[in-house]
């Protein structure tokens, strides 16, 4: 897997808004202003590390600021730069409008490979780091609030979130300057999982209309359809693992740095993921074959195919060669323009990245709206609710004379507690989210497929804040 050439990702990006902007009439001008970064800022900081000086190069590019804060998350690789992360912020912007969440679209990122270093070397780092984004005003509740991404998790979030609370201590929001937080420093229950579980919502969107299934050859439910999951990382862990273990597909290959791993019969995701955590990679899994040229299994036969890696993976270079009827970019960016156009013609449905892996910023929008509010989400709510399920068991069951049978009763019962709460708020968003690109695709004859449909309803909902506001 290598990250092809970045600046490659944001021309490729740049010609899809492109191709929607010329399918909208917004006023002269107006597209430009809503395709470009509005701002990156480049840092070069020092770090002592054993002994010696280091400098570690990073960025945070802002997209758009129609709506304030910008959001996305910061990515720790040895890929990132400049037009990486530009092209990233860009995204940011559409998929947050995609899914109605109110910002506008940022990313960061830091050219470091972040298994050189340990614990504490990576702690400093990251606070050195939110000092500078601080500095020039990159990092703030109201202005600019970071996430995890490729390379970071809860714990960056939760050195950030320290840094930031310690340089504002007169801050009442400050929990709010980053989301992906561990718990007890204002996470919220159910973000680690969200891209993941966005991705799976995604195909269940795509699963309840079957006209559009038949259009590829596909029919009836998930159960028994097979899987080819590209990255075992934070996202495509959690999407695999649930359309396994919830849905009943059958994972038939998961592609990773060091090969693939096949199994006609299906993978154990969880046996997967625990065998990479031990041993680094998916080589020497023993309930599958492995095949050292991961790039290949991507061309496997299937009926869904999930990148969840990188971006710039399927190319004009391996387009044609693609057989899975449905391509479901869990990744950012990871089919290139041409690469869009090929499996376009060869009538294949794209579900696109920016609404595809929204789930992770539906989230964090969930999570920075409940540190705001400085209370839990379901704590005034939930006994109320309980008794309310109670009431109406009682009063089936008096008005019946028979017992409510043991399932829907279970059923009634389910606690309207924060991650309950968060999946029904992430379903809804997602199904939502769905059904409007779909209907701009299905009734538009000159929107050609889901990608440039997401874009045209983003862009017009991005252009109503240029048109009607000073900004
Ligand atoms: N890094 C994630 C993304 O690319 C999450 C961003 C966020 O939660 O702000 O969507």
């Amino acid at each position: 897997m290598t990250a092809g050439n970045a600046s490659g990702f944001l021309a490729s990006v740049e010609r899809m808004i492109g191709a929607a902007i010329e399918r909208t009439d917004l006023p002269p001008g107006l597209g430009d202003v809503i395709r470009r970064c509005r701002s990156v800022y480049q840092v070069r900081f020092p770090v002592q590390i054993r002994g010696e000086w280091r400098v570690f190069h990073g960025w945070r590019a802002n997209h758009s600021e129609h709506r304030l804060p910008v959001k996305g998350g910061i990515r720790y690789a040895l890929e990132v730069d400049q037009d990486e992360v530009e092209a990233l912020a860009t995204l940011m912007t559409f998929k947050c409008a995609v899914v109605e969440v109110p910002f506008g679209g940022s990313k960061g990122g830091l050219r470091i490979d972040p298994r050189a270093y340990d614990e504490e070397e990576l702690e400093t780092i990251t606070r050195r780091f939110t000092i500078e984004l601080d500095r020039q005003g990159y990092i703030s509740p109201s202005q600019n609030v970071p996430a995890p991404d490729m390379g970071t998790g809860a714990r960056e979030m939760g050195w950030i979130a320290d840094t930031y609370r310690m340089l504002h201590p007169d801050d009442i929001n400050a929990a709010a300057c980053v989301t992906g937080k561990p718990l007890e420093l204002g996470g919220i229950r159910g973000r680690v999982e969200a891209t993941g579980r966005g991705v799976q919502y995604a195909i269940h969107a795509l699963f309840s209309h079957p006209e559009d299934l038949k259009s590829v050859g596909l029919e009836g439910k998930l159960e028994g359809k097979r899987v080819v999951v590209q990255g075992l990382g934070n996202v495509g862990y959690h999407a695999a693992k649930f359309l396994e273990e919830e849905d009943g597909a059958k994972i038939v290959a998961i592609i990773e740095r060091d090969g693939a791993i096949v199994n006609e019969k299906g993978l154990p995701v969880q046996r997967v993921h625990d065998h990479m955590r031990e041993h680094g990679g998916v080589k020497g899994f023993p309930e599958g074959k492995h095949v050292a040229d991961g790039a290949a299994v991507l061309e496997m036969e299937c009926d869904i195919l999930i990148p969840a890696a990188l971006e710039e993976q399927i190319t004009r270079d391996n387009a044609a060669k693609i057989r899975a009827p449905v391509i479901v970019e869990a990744a950012n960016g990871p089919v290139t323009y041409e690469a869009d156009q090929i499996l376009r013609e060869a009538g294949k449905i794209v579900i696109p990245d920016m609404y595809a892996n929204a789930g992770g910023v539906t989230v964090s929008y969930f999570e920075w709206t409940k540190n705001l509010s400085h209370m839990r989400y379901g704590r005034m709510g939930r006994r109320m609710m309980e008794m309310r399920s109670e009431t109406a068991i009682e009063l089936l069951e008096t008005m019946l004379k028979q017992k409510v049978p043991a399932a829907l009763k279970s059923a009634l019962h389910t606690e309207a507690d924060e991650l309950n709460l968060v999946r029904s708020g992430l379903y809804d968003t997602m199904r939502d989210a769905y059904e409007q690109i779909r209907e701009m695709w299905r009734s538009r004859k000159d929107v050609p497929d889901l990608r440039t449909a997401a874009y045209i309803v983003a862009i017009e909902k991005i252009a109503h804040y240029y048109t009607h506001y000073a900004l």
